[in-house]
């Protein structure tokens, strides 16, 4: 499992594989159903309606062993393939095209 930094989140946090994401992607669109349900039923704001995003926080902490606390946040941005090859040596991902050495352990990025 890949790493990136992420300022959000405030650290060195794991992002989901294609599998990964693909399973949490079922829980999370099944909170997002239940939220929208929740508020037209009751007008719950969007604050209170948060609380129904747990088992997205869940599988996300079951998958990677974070337990994050913004299920969307996690689902647009912490997602492997959006960032490009991981270093080859711990794993992590660069993040962005200009970065050639692994923030995490100094690697050089490889050329190919
Ligand atoms: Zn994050
Ligand atoms: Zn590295």
């Amino acid at each position: 499992m890949g790493k990136i930094f992420c300022k959000i989140c405030g650290g060195r946090v794991p992002v989901l594989t294609k599998e990964e994401f693909s399973e949490y992607r079922i829980v999370y669109m099944d909170c997002v159903r239940s939220i929208k349900k929740y508020r037209v039923e009751t007008g719950a704001s969007v604050q209170e309606a948060a609380k129904l995003y747990a088992p997205a926080l869940d599988k996300f902490e079951e998958l990677t062993g974070f337990r994050g606390d913004d299920a969307f946040h996690l689902y647009r941005k912490h997602y492997a393939p959006t960032y490009g090859e991981p270093c080859h040596k711990c794993g992590d991902y660069f993040q962005t095209r200009i970065r050639q050495v692994c923030r995490n352990c100094g690697e050089p990025r490889l050329r190919n």
